[in-house]
């Protein structure tokens, strides 16, 4: 199934962002970069394995994904 129905999601009430953007560092598909407001956003949703890593090591808990049916 590929299905779209579960996108990694950044809550920016909760990120600080942290000094170093460790999301962005992490992510083994670089899917995540820095916007305007130094805050990170996903780039490309498609490419998102959903491997949790960044999720795992976000000091704020400020990344989710909702409902993932996989496995
Ligand atoms: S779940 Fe994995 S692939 Fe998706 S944005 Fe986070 S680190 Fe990148
Ligand atoms: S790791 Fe968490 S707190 Fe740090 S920039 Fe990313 S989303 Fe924000």
């Amino acid at each position: 199934m590929d299905t779209h129905s579960s996108l990694i999601i950044i809550d920016y009430a909760k990120c600080p962002p942290c000094s170093e953007l460790i999301c962005i560092g992490v992510c083994p598909v670089g899917i995540i970069e820095q916007d305007e407001n130094q805050k990170p956003t996903i780039i490309n949703f498609s490419s998102c394995t959903k491997c949790g890593v960044c999720i795992n090591l976000c000091p704020a808990k400020a990344i989710t994904l909702p409902q993932s049916k996989n496995k």
